[in-house]
């Protein structure tokens, strides 16, 4: 997919819009799948909350992934995008007893992330099996908003309660046939990797009955030239070997899973948006688009870095902008970027807009959700469309006032004197 191709895609669809690149996905899916070609069953269970369209659910069940899912509409969306539920597994923090009862009752594999809902969900449904999310207290991410693993992390049961865990699945009969864990995103050092699965083996030894263990996700991509990305290559030779020896122990070919999420997706994804205004200050000279914060939140909420490039004048000279949305408060997308010269009316792209862009929009100022276009075999295809006026008053229902009872009796008064007058007869 080429800038011209983008570039007429934001003429034919219009701007705001999201444009994401099938191949780029399907490359990604089977890179990781080919870095763990020595282990015998693989499952990678694409994370849901990345980018939830369904179009994109559908072209990653093509390529044989499963899915991971934290909420019960997510695992609705898997099952209308053709998902059998064994291909799906539930991973939810904090959701009700009765959500995850639901989800269960549908057929989907459940992963239980604290003591009590696992107490509860075992003395009542000893007969299905279940999956148990551990914290390895073991810090692998590199925002600390996102670094799910370390020892004051709300997610996971601790390595630390294993002995309770294990009383808990004794006194009711249940059966443990997963452990999971998730360390969080940006895995830049493998073997830190490499040493929160080691506590993953042997907590997975105390356990006789798995089917599979899994290892989450949290694999960093590049955002620009030259950045550091997990090498899932080097993972995959390592992980892999230490995997099949640890089944040769264990004496059962497990099965290795994932759950990558921006792996898969953030890459493939573009946001295109119009420049409406280009303002010199004393300081700076700012490119204002058609979107903020309400469209593409990442940059404001975790200081994550979206390569921009003008693509409507992708050969002009290099000027430095700061590149900022119409959100009535601090909305500032890039800032000081040199970007090829930029005209009113140019289109901006932003890179690595794939995953938890489109799924974190909003309609703040009452702005419209963006379309979604999927570039597959050299063609566009829209898979969501531009939300319209209707969409914004979808749900709002019209509250009743004094007011408006008052007023009501004063127009009837009104007709009736008029009436009454004998000039107007209404
Ligand atoms: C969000 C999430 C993922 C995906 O993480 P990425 O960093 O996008 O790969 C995987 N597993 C669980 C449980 C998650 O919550």
């Amino acid at each position: 997919m080429t800038q011209k191709d983008l570039l007429a895609i934001a003429g034919e669809y219009g701007s705001p819009v999201y444009v994401y690149d099938a191949e780029k996905i399907v490359s990604q899916y089977r890179r990781l799948t080919d870095a763990f070609s020595d282990v015998s069953n693989l499952r990678i269970n694409y994370a849901v909350k990345a980018l939830s369209n369904i179009s994109i659910l559908k072209l990653l069940k093509n390529q044989g992934s499963c899915l991971d899912t934290v909420s019960i509409q997510e695992v609705k969306l898997g099952v209308i995008a053709g998902f059998e539920p064994q291909r799906i597994i539930y991973t939810p923090n904090g959701v009700s007893l009765e959500e995850i009862e639901e989800v269960a009752a549908m057929g989907v594999q459940v992963n239980i992330d604290n003591l009590s809902i696992l107490e509860q969900f075992g003395s009542k449904h000893p007969n299905i099996p279940v999956c148990i999310r551990i914290n390895p207290h073991v810090m692998a991410g590199g925002n600390s908003n996102i670094s799910v693993g370390h020892i004051d992390s709300k997610f996971g049961i601790s390595i630390h309660q294993i002995p309770h865990l294990l009383r808990i699945v004794d006194n009711t009969k249940m059966r443990v046939n997963g452990i999971h864990m998730h360390t969080g995103s940006d895995i830049l050092d493998i073997e830190v990797f490499l040493y929160a699965a080691e506590i993953l083996f042997e907590t997975a030894s105390q356990f006789k009955d798995l089917d599979f263990i899994d290892f989450g996700s949290g694999f960093k991509v590049p955002y620009k030239p030259g950045d550091i990305e997990t090498n899932i290559e080097e993972l995959g030779e390592k992980l892999s070997a230490r995997f099949n020896e640890f089944c040769a122990a264990y004496g059962k070919e497990l099965t290795l899973a994932f759950e990558p999420g921006k792996f898969l997706v953030s890459q493939a994804g573009n946001f295109l948006a119009k420049v409406n205004v280009v303002k010199q200050t004393t300081s700076t000279v700012f490119a204002g688009i058609d979107s903020g914060f309400n469209h593409l939140i990442r940059p404001m909420f975790y200081n994550s870095y979206h390569q921009i490039e003008n693509i409507s004048n992708p050969e002009g000279r290099e000027r430095f902008y700061s590149v900022v949305g119409y959100i009535c408060e601090t909305d500032t997308f890039g800032n000081n970027r040199r970007i090829a010269e930029i005209n009113e009316g140019d289109i901006l792209c932003f890179r690595n807009s794939g995953a938890y862009c489109f799924t974190m929009a909003s309609n703040y100022n009452s702005r419209f959700r963006p379309a979604e276009v999927l570039w597959y075999n050299g063609k566009a295809q829209l898979i969501r469309k531009r939300e319209s006026f209707e969409d914004l008053l979808r749900n709002q229902v019209e509250a009743t006032f004094d007011e408006d009872v008052v007023s009501e009796v004063r127009k009837a008064s009104a007709k009736k004197k008029v009436i009454n007058d004998g000039a107007v007869v209404a």
